[in-house]
């Protein structure tokens, strides 16, 4: 088959999980960079959003996310897991695409315990968090071993997770990530990336973002080129925070 004609058949469906209760700090903002990196491409791109109660039908989906939440949220959401817990790991292990931030990453683990009570996961990636004393709150570098360019972010949350012997996300150059003393953040096991960072992580971190949709693009088509966009003035930014807390 001819590039071309390859890249007309390209089309990236993502499943957006409970925007209504897992949505702190604008976690659509990722969803519209997804897309529009899809579409600048000429990749057909559709987002379907999930509510708690709706059938999900991962065989239909490319790419999941999963975005952050109050303890309360999650509370609520966590009764629902279980319903789609078996779809759902079954999806992973086929190496479908998911990107959870904070409370969505939390989720993916077997629990998160707070004060309140114990919050079950997914069990989809073997980690489990727990409530620390006071918040890990500010901006956050980290050196993944996935990208050249670090990834910057924001980070806000109570739970402090653990990851056993799994592939953190990145080094923390700057800021706290998974807990205070392991100098790693977030995780990484087949397509999944659970990530503190929050709020703008893909607009922040267009590596990133190309690295989910590449993934998915592999798993559907079997290739995963994508052609440069100009992210000049993403990486400066990206230059910018680097050089203001990590230099
Ligand atoms: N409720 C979780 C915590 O505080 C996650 C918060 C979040 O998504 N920002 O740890």
């Amino acid at each position: 088959m001819e590039s071309s004609e390859r890249k007309e058949t390209r089309k990236i469906t993502i499943g957006h999980l409970y925007p209504d209760l897992l949505n702190l700090y604008g976690d659509r903002g990722n969803i519209a960079c997804l897309m529009q990196r899809c579409i600048w491409r000429g990749i057909e791109a559709e987002t379907v959003e999930f509510e708690l109660n709706d059938q999900i039908d991962f065989s239909k989906l490319d790419i999941v996310l999963l975005g952050g939440g109050s303890d309360r949220e999650q509370m609520i959401v966590c009764q629902k897991l279980k319903d789609i817990q078996e779809d759902f790991k079954n999806y992973v292990e086929d190496n479908g695409v998911v990107i959870a931030v904070c409370g969505g990453y939390q989720l993916l683990g077997k629990y998160y315990r707070t004060e309140e009570g114990l919050i079950e996961g997914l069990d989809l990636v073997d980690l489990y968090t727990e409530q620390g004393e006071g918040r890990l709150i500010g901006n956050i570098v980290l050196q993944s071993e996935l990208f050249e360019t670090p990834v910057v972010g924001f980070e806000n949350h109570g739970g402090r997770t653990f990851i056993g012997q799994n592939r953190p996300f990145g080094k923390v150059l700057h800021g706290y990530g998974n807990e205070e003393n392991s100098g790693c953040e977030g995780v990484v096991y087949k397509n999944v990336i659970g990530t503190y960072l929050h709020g703008p992580l893909l607009p922040k971190n267009p590596q990133v973002c190309d690295w989910l949709i590449a993934r998915a693009l592999e798993r559907k088509y079997g290739f995963s080129e994508l052609e440069a966009l100009d992210d000049s003035q993403e990486l400066e930014a990206n230059r910018y925070i680097y050089e203001r807390f990590v230099k």
